[in-house]
């Protein structure tokens, strides 16, 4: 036993001891069980509406309701994001706010089937379950509520809306804005086909829309006279598949031709290309951007194009933070996994026999996974920006069908039925638990605030690549048809 305690030590310098549990938890925990069926409708509501970043305005106002209703004093709207909300309870220090995403992705409708089948051909769907993230988050805080009011517990617990994760950087405007100046800790998760506490770093990721803009004219009668700024697109993109030979490890960089022109006998005078640039480390993301840029300079010169650029989004890799890790991962593992009723195993096994699906043990639902912190992951979230300013702790529920790909039919199928209902709770009540955890014990809250200045050093400064730029509130506009 002591050697064991030894290796950990060694293994985590960082990380301070486990604090006791939070007393009286068992009746929060009850009443989350006892609300799950209207936490499923709501997520329903949520998952039917489909909004798209920046344009939630109905699942941001339901949720809102659902807060207002439990006695939260709602704040809607804030750093310029319009759907944006601070759910606020409680009063004094210190204040712990748990994140809540809804919007969904262009393109994925999906019915609640095991096969791909569209509600609305090329309509919008939750491909990354932000239905159930947003829910969870909101019975998370309405939970934990009363779990201070009964037990008296002193702090100021706040529920954030944030709109415009997938693309928009909607946290990162938040964070710019100073909404996070005053939080001590932030607890969120995220729909996953595992139930772990999320220790993987993400990626870092500057993303924008370059514009070329030429001149029209007659195709085949006067050709000489225009200047294709689809040309430039395409020159662009040439040069971009060159460079990734020339990039470090790990960078990933890929694009969308979001206008392609309308008709072959005209010289297109506008084209447009949107390009993402990602890596674990900003730095490297900075530096293949701005070779980016050169791409779109060279392709216009050689085009006799002009373009413009609209930075759309960026966001810092997630740091994550080992002290509250640790909490969560004692309040997961006291949560536990999930268990499939015979007709969800059935729904389950017939999706797995999809197309472009990793088939998983589906027992992988009912486990926790270990603690593993620090190795580079693949996704990217603007949790990352807030993870860089206050100590935050995320972890994964199995919304989704082991071996299940986000931003997949596959995802918004089990996401709107109740695969995706018990994963959400799942995430509730771990939250919930990690929540009353740090209000009961600011001596963790502080050895996490210290284990964040230590990892970010002492010359760190947050700066987002989108400068002082609003909110590009109509990044998703003509997504949706
Ligand atoms: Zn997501």
């Amino acid at each position: 036993m002591r050697s064991f305690a030894v290796l950990l030590a060694v293994a985590s310098p960082i990380a301070a001891q486990l604090p006791k549990p939070a007393a009286n938890t068992a009746p929060m925990v009850s009443s989350l069980d006892a609300s799950a069926a209207h936490y499923a409708s709501v997520a329903k509501q949520i998952w039917s509406l489909a909004e798209v970043g920046y344009m939630e305005e109905k699942s941001s106002a339901l949720l809102q309701s659902e807060l207002k209703n439990a006695g939260f004093a709602v704040k809607p709207g804030v750093a310029g994001e319009p759907t944006a909300f601070v759910a606020e309870f409680g009063s004094g220090k210190p204040v712990i706010a748990i994140l809540g995403e809804f919007d969904a992705l262009p393109g994925l409708s999906q019915d609640t089937v095991p096969e791909r089948k569209p509600l609305r051909t090329g309509g919008p769907g939750h491909g990354c379950g932000h239905n159930l993230f947003g829910t969870a988050s909101t019975a998370a805080a309405i939970a934990l509520k009363e779990w201070m009011q009964t037990n008296k517990v002193k702090g100021t617990l706040r529920m954030i809306g944030t709109p415009a994760e997938e693309g928009g950087s909607g946290k990162v405007y938040m964070v710019r804005d100073g909404v996070f100046n005053d939080v001590d800790a932030v607890i969120a998760w995220h729909p996953g086909d595992d139930n772990s506490v999320t220790g993987e770093r993400t990626m870092a990721t500057i993303t924008g829309k370059f514009r070329f803009h030429g001149v029209s004219a007659h195709a085949a009668a006067a050709p000489e006279r225009g200047r294709s700024a689809v040309d430039a697109v395409e020159a662009m993109d040439v040069m971009t598949n060159m460079l990734r030979e020339h990039v470090p490890d790990g960078t990933r960089i890929h694009y969308v031709i979001t206008n392609g022109g309308r008709a072959p006998n005209v010289v297109p005078d506008e084209g447009e290309v949107y390009y993402y640039v990602r890596h674990v480390d900003m730095a490297i993301v900075k530096d293949v951007w701005s070779r980016v840029v050169n791409a779109a300079k060279g392709a216009a010169l050689g085009t006799g194009t002009t373009y413009d650029l609209q930075l759309v989004g960026s966001v810092y890799s997630l740091l994550p933070n080992e002290t509250l890790a640790k909490v969560q991962q004692r309040s997961l593992e006291k949560v536990g996994g999930l268990t499939y009723t015979a007709e969800e195993r059935a729904f389950a096994e017939r999706l797995q026999k999809s197309d472009a699906f990793t088939a998983v043990p589906l027992e992988t639902a009912a486990k926790v996974k270990p603690l593993a912190i620090g190795a580079p992951g693949t996704a990217s979230t603007d949790v990352g920006d807030v993870s860089w300013v206050v100590p935050t702790v995320q972890l994964s529920a199995a919304t989704w069908v082991p071996g299940t790909a986000a931003h997949s039919w596959q995802a918004v199928a089990a996401g709107g039925m109740t695969i995706g209902y018990k994963g959400m709770m799942v995430a509730a009540k771990t939250m919930a638990l990690t929540g009353a955890d740090l209000f009961s014990s600011p001596a963790t809250v502080d050895a996490a605030k210290a284990e964040l200045n230590t990892k970010r050093g002492p010359a760190f400064k947050y700066e987002t690549a989108l400068g002082t730029q609003p909110p590009q509130l109509d990044y998703r506009k003509g997504s949706v048809p």
